[in-house]
């Protein structure tokens, strides 16, 4: 009977969630102009180690960049077609400068810090949070989210700065 243990990877798989990151035709806006309407000025990354949230890796040294200002939520509430209101806001994120191949595993990024897992309802409005310190507790943190039928959406993002880093929607 090889077949069961044959399946046995790609079914760990479904179980897992997956980081999302920000969308080619957004990042191809964000490389000319920021979502808070700035023109984008790209750097070479003389040090390395920005989270890219185009790639969801971290640079390496000589690198193009750039800074620019992203609304995740404002841009996620436009595709469903619902309204944030207040909950809207926007924050500073590394990309490539240019346009890139995106990540290259399914693995989740960005797990070596603690982060918190916020939630956002259908409409867009936060439900709460969870700080997550384990690398190995995202996915709990991820499964406790959306086991409340009310979640539809979380970002994982950093405690102290509170920098978005991707986004994980309800399967
Ligand atoms: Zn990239």
């Amino acid at each position: 009977m090889i077949p069961s243990r044959a399946r046995e990877p790609e079914a760990m798989k479904t179980t897992t969630y997956t980081a999302r990151p920000i969308a080619p035709p957004a990042l191809k806006e964000l490389r000319e102009t920021d979502d808070a309407g700035r023109p984008t000025s790209p750097f070479t990354d003389t040090e390395g180690g920005a989270p890219l949230r185009c790639c969801l890796r971290r640079s390496a040294p000589g690198e193009r960049i750039a800074l620019v200002s992203y609304a995740p939520l404002r841009r996620w509430a436009a595709e469903q077609g619902v309204d944030p209101g207040a909950y809207d806001e926007q924050g500073p994120v590394f990309i490539h400068a240019e346009e890139c191949a995106g990540p290259d595993t399914d693995a989740l990024p960005f797990t070596d810090n603690h982060r918190t897992v916020r939630r956002y309802s259908a409409d867009g409005h936060i439900l709460g949070g969870r700080l997550v310190e384990d690398p190995a507790a995202f996915d709990e943190a991820f499964t406790e989210a959306f086991d409340d039928p009310a979640v539809e959406l979380v970002h994982v993002r950093a405690v102290e700065y509170g920098c978005f880093y991707y986004e994980v929607r309800r399967r």
